[in-house]
This record gives C-alpha cells, sequence and structure tokens, in this order.
C-alpha cells in the first residue's frame, strides 16, 4: 500500500535531527513558562462551535434575522408581520402598527425556537370538542378547538388562527404544530432539529475508544532521544502524517464497510489529545 510507503519515509536520520531542533526549543519554551507567570498559550486552536456557519444561520433565524443558509445557500428575509387575516372578526384592527412592532421584537428578542415556542404554548389554548358527529366519508373529526390569544401592553385579544401566525410572524403550520401540542401534552414541544441521536454517540463505547488509542500506537512515532524530564516518554507525531491523514488510515482498517464513518474526525482526534498518545508539536 502507498500509505505503508511513506511511514519508513526518508531516512530516519534527517526526522530524527529535525524531532531534536524541536525538542530543544520546546525545552526552552517550558522553562521561561515555569519562572514567570504569562498565561500558557494553548498550542492548539479552541472549539468555537457558536461562529459556525450553521449555528451563526440557526441564531439569526431564531431572531428573525435575515440569515443565508449553509446547506441550500437560499437567502430568508427578516421577519416580519403576516399578511392580514382578513376574517369576519377583523382580528388584525384589534391591534395597532406600533403593538405590532412591538410583539415581534418581545418575541425575536427571545432568541431561542423553544422559547418562542414555549411563548406561544402559552397563548393557545385547547378546547375539546363536547360532541363528535360521525362523517361517512372517511374523514376524522377535529379532535379540539384552539383559542388564539394575542398579548399586548395591558390587554389580551383572542385572534383567529392565521391571525395569531401572521402577528407572531410564524408558519401557520408552525402555530398548528404548537396547538396540537396542547391538546396532548403539558408543556411546548422541544426543537428536535438537528438533535436527533447519532449512531455514534449510541455505539462509540469504551472498546472503540481502545481501538483508537490502540491505532495509535500502531502509527510508527518518533521518540525523544533525550532522557530528561518530560520529553523522556514522548512521542510525537512523524512530519509525514497529519492526523486526518491518521484517520483516514484508521477508517480504511476499521470501518472498511461502513458508509458513513462511525468515528468522526474530530472524535479521533479528541482521542489522540486527550489521551496524550501522540504530540503533535513535531516539525515545523
Ligand atoms: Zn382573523
Amino acid at each position: 500500500m502507498a500509505s505503508k510507503a511513506t511511514f519508513a519515509g526518508p531516512s530516519g536520520l534527517c526526522i530524527e535531527a529535525t524531532v531534536a531542533l524541536t525538542l530543544r526549543s520546546a525545552g526552552n519554551g517550558e522553562s521561561t513558562n515555569g519562572s514567570s507567570d504569562t498565561p500558557v498559550r494553548p498550542r492548539k486552536r479552541q472549539r468555537r462551535p457558536e461562529t459556525w456557519k450553521r449555528a451563526v444561520a440557526k441564531s439569526k433565524r431564531a431572531k428573525g434575522e435575515e440569515y443565508t443558509s449553509p446547506s441550500t445557500g437560499v437567502t430568508v428575509l427578516s421577519r416580519g408581520t403576516g399578511p392580514d387575516c382578513r376574517c369576519r372578526r377583523r382580528c388584525f384592527d384589534s391591534v395597532s402598527q406600533s403593538e405590532r412592532a412591538a410583539i415581534l421584537a418581545a418575541f425575536y428578542g427571545l432568541g431561542s425556537k423553544d422559547l418562542q415556542d414555549a411563548h406561544l404554548f402559552g397563548l393557545i389554548q385547547s378546547i375539546p370538542v363536547k360532541r363528535r358527529r360521525p362523517r361517512g366519508d372517511g374523514r376524522t373529526s377535529r379532535r379540539a378547538t384552539y383559542t388564539y390569544v394575542v398579548r399586548v401592553a395591558g390587554r389580551s385579544e383572542t385572534v383567529c388562527q392565521k391571525a395569531f401566525a401572521s402577528l407572531y410572524g410564524v408558519s401557520v403550520s408552525r402555530v398548528r404544530r404548537i396547538a396540537q401540542a396542547t391538546s396532548t401534552s403539558i408543556c411546548a414541544p422541544v426543537d428536535k432539529r438537528g438533535k436527533h441521536p447519532r449512531r455514534s454517540r449510541i455505539q462509540l463505547g469504551g472498546e472503540v475508544k481502545e481501538q483508537i488509542r490502540q491505532h495509535i500506537k500502531s502509527v510508527p512515532a518518533l521518540k525523544s532521544h533525550y532522557s530528561s524530564g518530560k520529553s523522556k516518554a514522548r512521542k510525537y507525531l512523524s512530519p509525514l502524517l497529519s492526523v486526518a491523514e491518521m484517520h483516514r488510515l484508521y477508517v480504511e482498517k476499521h470501518e472498511s464497510n461502513s458508509e458513513t464513518p462511525l468515528v468522526k474526525y474530530s472524535y479521533y482526534a479528541k482521542i489522540l489529545t486527550v489521551n496524550s498518545i501522540l504530540h503533535l508539536e513535531g516539525p515545523r
């Protein structure tokens, strides 16, 4: 295999020379850090999930701001009051322009879909249907009717479903879903988007962890020749390999028959760094 050949690499001499250099400089760094109080700069870039494209889009969406979906590339304009219901009750006229703006601002100020749904949940009341008449055409009769209340400063207005959706700038289908929850459960439905337990979460147990550890150990590493201090037992990642490459080799060896790898790169990298089996600060 081509990848095996790269392990052997060019002459070991040249690699060892570079490692020796790096070790010496690393040693110096440690001694200065030990004597002064300057905080140690983390070697690795930190994970900042809140800055990931999808998280940014999700947050903007929940705040009712304009966002572009990273998966579809579609730009969704910022939320505003929806169309007038134009029903007999003239629901829209019961809420003034400035009140509409205040409702939207407060609602989107909640910032998360779960909080918003909980808020809407509290404004919808389900009234069980008293008497069901059998319908010959096979349609299932409705189980409940709902009342929708819009809370404005100092008073509450009962409006129709369409007006309710429009005033909160949400879709009628979202209102319908929450309304259905009011007749079956005691609290609002929780956002399940993107939260389905993945296979990896369930199946990644101790065995897989150990397998990853063994794989990391099996990869040819560079050993330090210096027996002083910490560096004695340290092993370094070969400059011919990257963590991504190691992960690829792992998947090739242990998961060749699964379509999507159980062990993701991030998980593999985490095991590698947390367990300090291999140190990454190789020659640059
Ligand atoms: Zn109406």
